[in-house]
């Protein structure tokens, strides 16, 4: 099989996971953005043509069809667990992380990652504060709707820019395209976002500093230091406690299989402890989803994205 030169083989995505567990890609592909004449242009269409990341999408895209393999599109790994088996697919790593200013907007690559973004504030760049501490990437965060302290990632979004698997199409915001950790990429699986505009407010700096001081701390006070993917579950619409509460009220902190084990400082959080499986984490889901059941009647829904055979 003949594949691009940026394409490797049996690469371990742990290391890609903040959980840090999973077994090998088969093939793994790291989308870079590799300055070229006219890659600066703020013509898009100049840019699709110039950008190599724009090239790599399509190669990689095309090696990927070519061969009949699936693929997994990867941001930061913040929200994934990959099977101990690991992936008999291509990973797509978005590793293109630039992030300008045109006129009072930002545009973002979508590999840059939302704490990069949030440090603008030093630019008096507004309206980010809520993200602060948000472990992923501008894709992530917008094919997941990734939201926290008041704010979810759409509310700065305007127009994303992603291949359709022939071509490289713009999206304006609309009201109907995101929901609760919900976006319409969710729906269209084999949509890549390349680009975001996002838009902020210009505030004091001095405030946006202290305000994500705030949330920073806030967010360090009530979270797990040990590897996470952040919240298991997704907070049920049929009741007014959380799905953190839930498993709390069921007496599972602590519980614990192997290594992966339910955090005490919170039951949303699954942490691991070293050495954890993703059969462990596996095997803790079941059982808060069994609890939680049983106790109240509600069936939580997974929030984190499983990648593999489970
Ligand atoms: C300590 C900790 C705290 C967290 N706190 C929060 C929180 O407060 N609020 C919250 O909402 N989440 C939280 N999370 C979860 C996670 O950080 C977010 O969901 C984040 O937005 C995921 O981004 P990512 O780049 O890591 O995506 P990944 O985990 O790499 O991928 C997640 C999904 O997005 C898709 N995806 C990624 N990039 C693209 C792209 N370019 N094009 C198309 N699809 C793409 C992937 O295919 C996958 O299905 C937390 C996680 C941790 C570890």
């Amino acid at each position: 099989m003949k594949f691009p030169d940026f394409v490797r083989r049996n690469i371990p995505l742990a290391g890609y996971s903040t959980l840090g567990v999973g077994g090998p890609a088969d093939y793994f592909a790291d989308i870079k953005r590799i300055e070229t004449d006219g890659s600066e242009s703020e013509d898009y269409h100049i840019r699709e043509a110039k950008a190599t990341f724009f090239v790599s999408v399509c190669e990689a895209h095309k090696f990927a069809k070519e061969n009949g393999l699936d693929i997994f599109v990867l941001g930061r790994g913040s929200n994934v667990m990959f099977a101990d088996s690991g992936f008999r697919g291509l990973v797509l790593h978005m590793g293109m992380s630039r992030v300008h200013f045109q006129n009072d907007k930002l545009i973002a690559e979508a590999g840059a990652l939302v704490s990069d973004l949030v440090t603008l504030y030093e630019n008096g760049c507004g309206g980010l504060e809520c993200f602060a501490g948000l472990p992923g990437t501008v894709g992530g965060a917008i094919y997941g709707n990734a939201g926290c302290f008041g704010g979810q990632f759409w509310d700065i979004v305007e127009k994303i820019m992603f291949f359709d698997g022939e071509y490289f199409r713009t999206l304006k915001k609309r009201p109907e395209m995101f929901g609760y950790r919900w976006s319409i990429f969710k729906d269209n699986p084999g949509w890549i976002i390349v680009e975001a505009r996002l838009k902020f407010k210009l505030k004091d700096s001095g405030q946006v500093t202290k305000e994500t001081k705030r949330i920073r701390n806030l967010r360090q006070s009530k979270q797990p230091k040990s590897p996470s993917v952040g919240c298991i579950f997704k907070n049920p619409a049929e009741s007014t406690l959380s799905a953190g509460l839930l498993i709390d009220l069921c007496g599972l902190k602590g519980k614990r299989i192997g290594s992966a084990m339910i955090s005490h400082e919170h039951a949303n959080f699954f942490v691991n402890l070293g050495g954890a499986k993703a059969r462990d984490f596996i095997e803790l889901i079941k059982i808060a989803k069994s609890h939680v059941l049983k106790k109240f009647g509600i069936l939580l829904k997974e929030e984190i994205i499983l990648v593999g055979d489970f």
